[in-house]
Order: C-alpha cells, then structure tokens, then sequence
C-alpha cells in the first residue's frame, strides 16, 4: 500500500514538471496593443445603411476585439474611444503617445474609388520619408528605430492579410505605404485597416452580415496574438 502511494507520488511530480516545462517551452503572447476605432461622435464616417455607420461598427469591433483578448491575461488592450464620442487626431495621438504599446491599430471602412473597388486594405508608414534623412548620427539611430517600426508593422500586416483574407477576397490591393496623418510620427508599429468598401455591393453585403463583426475581430485578435507571440 505505501508502495503504491510512493509510486503515485512520484508520477504526480513528474507529472508537474512536465506540464512546467512544457509551460516554458511554449512562447506566449504579451504586451500591449492600442485599438483605434475610427470617427466616432459627430463624425459618423460611412455610412453603410442609415442606422449602420462606420463609427459604430469600428466601435463594436474594437470592443470585440478587448474582449476576445481579455481571456490572455498577459495582453493588454488599449482603445482610443471605448463609446460613440467625437475625437480629434490629435487627442487620438496624444491617447497614443502616452500608452506606451507594443502595437497600433485603427480600423475604419472604405469608400469610393468607384463601385468596383472592394476587398480591405492595410495602410502602414511607409517608405516616403526615408530618402529625406541626412547621415548624421541622430537620424542614423532614427532611421533604424523607424526601420524596425516598418519591419514591424509589415510583419503585422502579413498576419492579418492571412487572417482577413478568409473574409474578403484579396482584390491585388494589397498592404500600402501612405503618409496617413494618424499614423505619421507614431513610435510604435502601426497600421490602419480599412476592412472593406461601403460603396462595393458584395463587400457591403459581407459588411452588414450578423456574424461578420464576430469575424473580423476573431481574424484582428488572432493576428494580433501571433503577432505579441513572436515579437
Ligand atoms: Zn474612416
């Protein structure tokens, strides 16, 4: 009897270790992610029908997006806006500024570019300012910080490209480098999503469908976790 009780024992304990180690072993994600919901207030942005507009469902989705990150203890998830409120892009970089986060995502909805237009689009910092830089030390250091940031910020873009394709067929508009005033001068990787066009019948269709919400903060929370995981 005490035998067995020592032999029970000691498979618990290696029991334990293994699971410790295996716990070890495994990267897991952390660090924090700033989710910006775009418009918002006075500022309706697109509309996609007369109750639906873009402020509200970049709202809803960045609201998803916490909760689903909120079951990773080690993920902190910032929003700009967490209710329908008017926010200039000033007081949204000074919200950013201060967080201190490993990651920055404002999410809007397109529009125009004729009726044909459709797919979701990934804008980041791009390459435009770096020609300008003079070779003098301080802008050799800021040029390879802003290096990593685009690194970064594309490497993001790759995972979500993967995740959002699932939900809109890839158009050839690809991820774009753009000098867009929310994200020009952020010192953090930063992108900007815009999730598909109002002004496309089919992407409309997929906009307003009850589960798509759900899924494009699944496809976010899911690039965004890999994403803090590898970092
Ligand atoms: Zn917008």
């Amino acid at each position: 009897m005490r035998k067995k009780t020592i032999i029970q024992c000691a498979v618990c304990t290696m029991m334990i270790w293994l699971y410790a180690l295996a716990g070890f072993c495994t990267a897991y994600a952390s660090g924090s992610v700033l989710i910006d919901p775009g418009h918002g207030g006075s500022d309706k942005g697109v509309e996609l029908t007369k109750r639906d507009s873009e402020a509200d469902f970049t709202l809803d989705v960045a609201r998803k997006i916490k909760a689903n990150l909120a079951r990773k203890k080690a993920i902190k998830v910032i929003l700009t806006r967490s209710d329908d409120r008017d926010l200039s892009i000033e007081e949204r970089k000074k919200i950013v500024s201060g967080s201190g986060a490993d990651l920055f995502v404002s999410l809007h909805i397109n529009a125009g570019f004729g009726i044909t237009s459709s797919g979701y689009e990934i804008y980041f910092r791009g390459f435009e300012q770096k020609g300008q830089i003079t070779p003098d030390s301080d802008n050799v250091v800021d040029d390879m910080i802003q290096t990593r940031y685009l690194n970064d910020s594309i490497r993001f873009s790759n995972l979500v490209e993967k995740e959002m394709g699932k939900i809109f067929a890839r158009q050839g508009r690809g991820l774009r480098g753009a000098p867009l005033a929310i994200l020009d001068g952020l010192k953090m990787p930063a992108i900007l999503i815009e999730l598909g066009f109002a002004t496309n019948h089919k992407n409309k269709e997929i906009l307003l469908e009850k589960s798509v919400k759900d899924r494009i903060a699944g496809a976010l929370s899911k690039s965004i976790e890999e994403y803090l995981e590898s970092k």
